[in-house]
């Protein structure tokens, strides 16, 4: 960030104001980092913004609630939106500027392109929500296009997502280093979440137990106990505890592949699990 931050950042609301304003930071010389978002920030977004000012001259957060990333039966219209909050939170952090597209303009009248994508974004998530990852891909792409930044900043607690963003820019040759930060957590291991706000007093007490059952599956697996027979237990384990549970699957770290030798591949444990009507996902490293 700039040594004098404004305080208050500037709102880019259309995508030539944020070419114009990356423009500007590139010809004075400074780098900038992107960390993408669908506000309702907390803690987790947080931290990614920090980092980002650690690492470019400037930051640059993009709120936008994608619409073609959410399935027909999901939360789009009532997912959290707190515009003031976001803002005042961001001016907190000195963060330089927040792109605010129009879904008018995101999606323009006739809109027909989308990123088509194979290897990490097969099976997890795509399962359950099939045209999930074209959005995210797509209105990436886009966000990249628009704020053109030296850097992108990614949580691990979309793990899939992270794997996802890092192949299409590979393949498409998008210039930008993309980065994944760890997963920001409640003390009880709750990964922080727009949508924990879903979840009745009930439910979030329970909710601790998918992170808790990954560490258990974890440590089963590294103590080189049969994965199937941990994952199976893992399963049974989070539906007991009132879980309806979409996957727990132990996968290749790097590709998201199905692991052929636990011994000799890095690990991820990944899993989705619905409490009452609000759908959890989490994934640890083994
Ligand atoms: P979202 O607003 O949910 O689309 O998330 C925006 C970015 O924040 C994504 O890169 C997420 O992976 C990241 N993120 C969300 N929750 C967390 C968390 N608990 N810890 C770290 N990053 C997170």
């Amino acid at each position: 960030m700039t040594l004098n931050a404004p305080a208050s950042p500037r709102i880019d609301p259309t995508v030539d104001r944020a070419r114009l304003r990356s423009f500007e930071w590139r010809s004075k010389g400074l780098t900038s980092a992107l960390v993408p978002t669908m506000g309702a920030l907390h803690e987790g977004h947080l931290a990614l913004v920090r980092a980002a000012a650690k690492r470019a001259d400037t930051v640059v957060v993009s709120i936008f609630v994608n619409p073609t990333q959410f399935g027909p039966a999901e939360d789009f219209s009532s997912y959290p939106r707190d515009h003031a909050g976001d803002l005042a939170k961001l001016a907190e952090l000195g963060v330089d500027a927040v792109f605010m597209p129009s879904t008018e303009e995101m999606y323009p009248e006739g809109f027909a392109t989308t990123v088509s994508l194979e290897g990490p974004a097969l099976g997890l998530e795509a399962d359950f929500r099939p045209t999930h990852f074209q959005g995210v891909a797509t209105v990436v792409a886009k966000l990249l296009l628009a704020t053109q930044p030296d850097i992108a900043i990614f949580g691990e607690k979309d793990y899939q997502q992270l794997l996802v963003i890092r192949r299409m820019v590979t393949d498409l040759g998008i210039p930008v280093a993309i980065e994944g930060l760890p997963t920001v957590r409640e003390p009880d291991g709750l990964a922080l979440s727009s949508r924990n706000a879903y979840l009745s007093e009930a439910e979030r007490a329970t909710a601790p137990l998918l992170q808790a059952t990954l560490r258990a599956v974890a440590g089963a697996v590294l103590a080189g106990d049969d994965p199937a027979t941990a994952l199976a237990t893992a399963r049974d384990t989070l539906a007991a505890g009132g879980f309806a549970v979409d996957y727990v699957e132990l996968r290749n770290a790097d590709t998201l592949a199905p692991v052929a030798d636990p011994a000799c591949e890095p690990l991820r444990l990944l899993a989705a699990a619905t409490l009452g009507r609000t759908r959890l996902i989490d994934n640890i490293a083994v």
